[in-house]
């Protein structure tokens, strides 16, 4: 139907219409935002690489929370998305959903590697990909690990086993689209690196991690060095070598950035700018990450694992699980029914409150009897460290 101007507001609606689709202002307000996705590796109760002084998941948080403040305070058009901002544990599926979900341009997950030699040092970069080294494939196989420490993997994550050597084969015939501006990007991190941070350039890799497989963005995994390694533990752990890498990866960024936009064929060279590191982090910003971590304590300095997953487990201890709540419960709370000493774990973003911890079961099952009026529901479940497991799979183990 031919569009008819028979009255005069009519008319003036069109032409404010007309007006807000071709101005200036629109064209700008139309122009998507970068979003950049900032991932922490690890937290909470995974702790990743533990050193002698140092947690992985506390280094990877601080790195992380200075990135994505420089990107804030000196870039314009990016949007910074954190999968984690406190000592929280993430599953690996909702880090790469975190991605999906905001329609990532750009996937960073920071890490911190750990050897069996303790001479091993260096800052590489990960891309996906098959691993053409056994290094390599274990560096993969240890991040991923951390799958395990979650209840429905098999499920979840498709029959994926981080531990088998099999399940990584299908990297090999995976197509992916993002991996040349990953690779950019990841070369542009190992420049800054070694150029700016003076840090042993173990170069630009690629392996398989879960992570990476699952966003649909360029993406890089980081190792910023190894924990292992006694004095690169001193610098990871350090404000200044924090700093140090945290503006390699940002001055990487603008680089990466810059040369995008080029590409689509605006510019924002002028607003993007590289930051010396001699500029100073907000006292705020550093203040506030060391509030949120806690030190090693000197029993897990003393084991210093290679990664915590591939620790041997220890003896399975069973609970006696009486609740689940959406949010943290006061002691007083009435729906713990007067429970003193009780314990809690996270899982799926629930706290689930427990009662007893003991090698044997007929322990706590006699507790379950004792509780069933006040808990009829309740139920005995099994860890090996911080890992939970079936009830069965932990009997079969102390009758071994
Ligand atoms: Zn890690």
């Amino acid at each position: 139907m031919p569009m008819e101007f028979n009255s005069p507001t009519k008319y003036l609606v069109f032409l404010l219409c007309a007006f807000l689709l071709f101005s200036p202002v629109s064209m700008y307000a139309q122009k998507k935002d970068f979003v950049l996705v900032l991932d922490a590796g690890h937290g909470g109760r995974d702790p990743g690489a533990i050193g002698r002084i140092s947690k992985e998941k506390n280094i990877n948080l601080t790195v992380i929370r200075m990135v994505g403040d420089l990107v804030e305070r000196n870039m314009r058009n990016v949007k910074v998305v954190y999968t984690r901002k406190t000592d929280v544990f993430i599953p690996l599926e909702q880090r790469a959903s975190v991605a999906n979900e905001n329609h990532a341009d750009m996937f960073i997950s920071v890490h911190v590697n750990s050897a069996k030699s303790k001479s091993a040092y260096g800052a590489e970069t990960y891309t996906l990909g098959l691993a053409k080294t056994q290094a390599n494939l274990d560096v993969a196989m240890a991040e991923n690990a951390v799958i395990l420490l979650e209840d429905d993997y098999q499920t979840r994550y498709k029959g994926f086993d981080p531990n088998s050597v099999d399940s990584y084969i299908m990297f090999e015939f995976m197509m992916d689209k993002y991996l040349d501006n990953s690779i950019s990007f990841a070369t542009y991190i190992q420049n800054q690196f070694v150029g700016a941070a003076k840090r042993y350039d173990r170069g630009v890799r690629q392996a398989g991690f879960w992570v990476l497989h699952r966003s649909a963005c360029p993406s890089v995994l980081i190792e910023l060095g190894f924990i292992s390694n006694y004095n690169e533990e001193l610098y990871l752990a350090s404000t200044t070598g924090q700093r140090e890498m945290a503006h390699a990866i940002y001055n990487a960024f603008v680089k990466y950035k810059n040369n995008h936009d080029r590409k689509l064929g605006y510019n924002h060279a002028a607003d993007n700018k590289e930051v010396a590191v001699s500029t100073p982090v907000p006292a705020e910003t550093t203040a506030a990450i060391a509030m949120e971590q806690e030190p090693a304590t000197a029993e897990q300095s003393r084991q210093a694992p290679a990664k915590q997953m591939q620790e041997t487990p220890d003896q399975p201890v069973f609970k006696l699980q009486i609740m689940t709540s959406a949010s943290k419960l006061k002691q007083n709370d009435a729906g713990l029914k007067g429970l003193k000493d009780l314990d809690y774990y996270q899982e799926g973003g629930l706290y689930k409150y427990t009662v007893g911890a003991d090698t044997d079961y007929n322990k706590i099952n006699q507790t379950r009897k004792e509780l069933k009026t006040k808990f009829p529901d309740a139920f005995i479940i099994a860890f090996v460290g911080d890992k939970k497991i079936p009830v069965n799979e932990a009997l079969k183990i102390l009758n071994r």
